[in-house]
């Protein structure tokens, strides 16, 4: 296999997980059913909820973990492991650390936070900025258990040093490109003040991908991945990543065999076929997001853009500095009367007719959602108002479509309003 390692990501994308030549005829130890011996090119669905080896010593030394080996399907499988090793490459990992696949990103978030051991009288701090669902696992789930969940503005490096010193928090959670604003972290300057307080910090990459940022290189302790978006990309599955470091590996392991919620090898191995053209799709996303921010902002009808690549946003600097480039969500406000704006988003939404009106990003189609009543539906007015989500508020996500059909789209909706 030559130093995989040293390959390039795209080269990584493509080739990582592939064990080819180390299995035969799709099962390892097999014979190719008396046809000679051939290599899949692609890592087989192994549909098998056990797994079988020449002799029961072997089973009972990999049941023990005495040697390496699949045993029983909610443990491990051929083709989620396959998955898992590529996620793991592409996120950087030289084998201090692995990365696991759960049922959705919601199971990763759940374990990843449960692995850093909040338990009753701890404390958790969290961006103010972070998805809706991962704030509310936080505060109802975790909170029930008597863990408190501070939140805080993780742009603002000096409060969080604060925060950490005065709470001692178990764990830091924040994303890298937050939702639905586009917010940059620094996460090197985050991870610097974790540290030094011995806190976990847990980045949640889903909108920034390996392919834009490495959080484990800049320190991040635990990645997570909603692989239901960007990683995957094709809008057909539900699943998630996390990636740890000892010791956190250990427990996010041992937390999946007993809760179970690992990934089934069908959804494992489409999310790996989708994985393959991750470069290309993010590649091909990022730009046309950042042509159609760039004509959005002079359009009009529209108030005001958010996308890490324009010249007023508030990140800059820090997206030059830790993102390889700007990402493919772009949000944007109608410039319509306050008391008018879920009105007017609608009415936008409505006429739209390339665009897909539903929740969900990082597909290969550009999906428009409203988010005041999507992703940040469950927050009182005052919360959103807060956070800047406003009801003229509309986020794209945009796909790999030819941008200027994308952008005629926009356009024949906003002279629609
Ligand atoms: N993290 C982020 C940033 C998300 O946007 C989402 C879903 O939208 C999740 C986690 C949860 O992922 P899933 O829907 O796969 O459980």
């Amino acid at each position: 296999m030559g130093n995989a390692d040293a390959r390039r990501f795209d080269t990584r994308a493509v080739h990582s997980g592939e064990s080819r030549g180390e299995s035969r005829g799709g099962s390892p130890g097999g014979s190719g059913n008396g046809r000679g011996d051939f290599y899949p090119v692609s890592t087989p669905i192994y549909a098998s909820t056990t797994f079988s080896h020449p002799d029961i010593e072997t089973t009972d030394r990999v049941l023990g973990g005495e040697e390496p080996g699949y045993s029983y399907a909610r443990y491990d499988n051929p083709t989620v492991r396959a998955f898992e090793d590529a996620v793991g490459s592409l996120e950087g990992l030289r084998g201090e650390a692995r990365a696991f696949a759960f049922g959705s990103g919601m199971a990763a978030t759940h374990a990843a936070l449960a692995a850093t051991e909040l338990t009753g009288g701890t404390t958790a701090l969290a961006a103010e900025q972070l998805y809706g669902s991962t704030a509310t696992l936080l505060v109802q789930v975790f909170g029930a258990n008597g863990v408190e969940t501070r939140f805080v503005d993780a742009y603002d490096l000096g409060l969080v040093e604060k925060k950490v010193a005065e709470l001692g928090p178990r764990a830091v959670m924040v994303e890298t490109i937050s939702n639905p604003l586009l917010r940059v972290a620094d996460i090197a300057g985050l991870a610097g003040i974790t540290r030094a307080a011995g806190a976990a910090l847990i980045v949640d990459n889903t909108f920034g991908t390996p392919y834009l940022q490495r959080p484990l290189d800049l320190g991040a302790d635990i990645v997570v991945h909603s692989a239901t978006k960007y990683l995957s990309g094709h809008g057909d599955l539900t699943a998630g990543v996390v990636v740890a470091r000892p010791p956190y590996d250990a427990a996010v392991e041992s937390l999946r065999k007993l809760v179970g919620g690992v990934l089934g090898p069908f959804e494992a191995w489409l999310a790996h076929r989708g994985l393959k053209t991750l470069s290309l799709r993010m590649e091909r996303q990022c730009a046309n997001a950042r042509e159609v921010a760039a004509r959005l902002q002079d359009h009009p009808k529209i108030s005001k853009v958010n996308h890490p690549s324009l010249g007023d946003h508030p990140d800059l600097e820090t997206t030059k500095r830790v993102l390889s480039d700007a990402g493919g969500l772009v949000s944007f406000e109608l410039d319509v009367d306050p008391e008018e704006g879920r009105d007017a988003a609608f009415r936008f939404l409505n006429a739209l007719d390339l665009c897909v009106k539903a929740p969900s990003l990082g597909d290969v189609y550009t999906l428009a959602i409203h988010p005041a009543t999507s992703s940040h539906r469950e927050l009182s007015p005052s919360r959103r108002e807060r956070l800047g989500v406003r009801e003229n508020l509309i986020r794209l996500s945009v796909g790999i479509e030819h941008p200027e059909d994308v952008i005629s789209d926009l356009e024949q909706a906003l002279d629609r309003l």
